[in-house]
C-alpha cells in the first residue's frame, strides 16, 4: 500500500548502537569521490553517512584528488582508489558494507564500471547523480545491477531530470499517471528501491510498497542537498537497515534537518542538523 512517510513506520528498525558496540559493528560506508574538480559532493555524502550513524566512513578518491580530499576531512577517512580495478581491490575488505556512487563521479563508462564492480561484490549501493546518468536510456542495465546484488539492496536517488534520462525509452514508466505510479513502475522495472526526489519525494520498492514524503522545505533546493541524502541512505544501509526502510528514513531525516535549519540553509548544514533531529526521534 501507499502512505505518508511517517517515522512510526520505520522507527522500530532504525539502527541504534548496542551497549557493547564498536565502530566496525556499526557499519562502514564508502563514498566514491570525483576527480580533482569535483570532490565536495563526496565529502557532503560522507558527512551524511557518518551523522546517520555509520561507524566508519571512507572517501575513496582518485589518486590525483587524494590531497584535496585529505585536506578537507577529519573523522571521515580517505583512501586512494584508482578506477574500477582499484575499487575491486579495495572491496577485498569484507567489512565495507555500503557504497555511494555518483555525486560528481562523471558520466560515462568509467563510472558504470565502478557501479558494476561494486554490485558484483554484493555491497549495498546508493546510486545517485552521475551514476544514474551513466545509465541513460538503459534501465535494463540498472536491472542487471540490482540482479547482481543478491540480498543486498540498491537505492536509486534520481531527481526528475535524472529519472527522465534513465527511463526515456520506457514509456510505461515515464507515462505512468502520477509521480507515485512512475516511481512504482521504475522500481518494478529495475528491481531497485527508487527515491524520486522533489518537493513531494516518492519512495517505492520493487514489491509495490511506496510512501510519499510530506516534511521538508523548499530551502532544500540548494546545491549539494541531494548528495547529503545519498550519504544518509548509505549510512543506514551500512548499519543493515532494510533498503526500503532505509530510504524512507533517509528522506524523512534529510527533510527534517532541512526544516530545522530553514532560511539560509546550505548543504553543509544538513549533516550537522541531524543529531538534534535524531535526539527528538530516538
Ligand atoms: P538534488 O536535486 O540531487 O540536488 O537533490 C535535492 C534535494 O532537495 C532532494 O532531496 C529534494 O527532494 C530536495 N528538494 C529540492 N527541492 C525541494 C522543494 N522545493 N521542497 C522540498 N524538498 C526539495
Ligand atoms: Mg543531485
Amino acid at each position: 500500500g501507499t502512505r505518508a512517510n511517517h517515522p512510526a513506520w520505520w522507527r522500530p528498525q532504525f539502527p541504534v548502537p548496542a551497549l557493547d558496540a564498536h565502530k566496525y559493528r556499526r557499519g562502514h560506508a564508502v563514498v566514491i569521490s570525483g576527480g580533482i574538480a569535483g570532490t565536495g559532493a563526496a565529502r557532503l555524502a560522507a558527512r551524511g553517512a557518518l551523522r546517520a550513524g555509520a561507524g566508519l566512513v571512507t572517501v575513496a578518491s582518485p589518486p590525483a584528488a587524494l590531497a584535496v580530499n585529505a585536506a578537507q576531512l577529519t573523522a571521515v577517512m580517505v583512501r586512494p582508489v584508482d578506477g574500477a580495478d582499484g575499487l575491486a581491490a579495495f572491496l577485498e575488505d569484507s567489512r565495507i558494507n555500503a557504497l555511494v556512487i555518483g555525486p560528481a563521479a562523471g558520466v560515462g563508462p568509467a563510472t558504470r564500471r565502478m557501479v558494476e564492480t561494486a554490485a558484483g561484490r554484493q555491497r549495498a549501493l546508493v546510486l545517485d547523480a552521475d551514476a544514474l546518468s551513466s545509465f541513460a536510456g538503459d534501465a535494463e542495465g540498472l536491472r542487471g545491477i540490482a540482479g547482481a546484488m543478491g540480498r543486498s539492496g540498491v537505492i536509486l536517488t534520481p531527481h526528475e531530470g535524472e529519472f527522465a534520462r534513465i527511463f526515456k525509452d520506457q514509456s510505461d514508466v515515464v507515462n505512468a499517471p502520477s509521480k507515485l505510479e512512475r516511481a512504482r513502475a521504475a522500481a518494478a522495472a529495475t528491481g531497485a528501491v527508487i527515491v524520486l526526489k522533489g518537493p513531494d519525494t516518492v519512495i517505492a520498492a520493487p514489491d509495490g510498497r511506496a510512501a510519499i514524503n510530506e516534511n521538508g522545505t523548499p530551502w532544500l533546493a540548494t546545491a549539494g542537498a541531494g548528495d547529503v541524502l545519498a550519504g544518509i541512505a548509505a549510512g543506514l544501509l551500512a548499519q543493515a537497515m532494510p533498503p526500503f526502510l532505509a530510504a524512507c528514513a533517509a528522506v524523512w531525516l534529510h527533510a527534517a534537518a532541512g526544516e530545522r535549519v530553514g532560511p539560509g540553509l546550505i548543504a553543509e548544514d544538513l549533516p550537522e542538523a541531524l543529531p538534534a533531529v535524531l535526539r527528538d526521534l530516538l
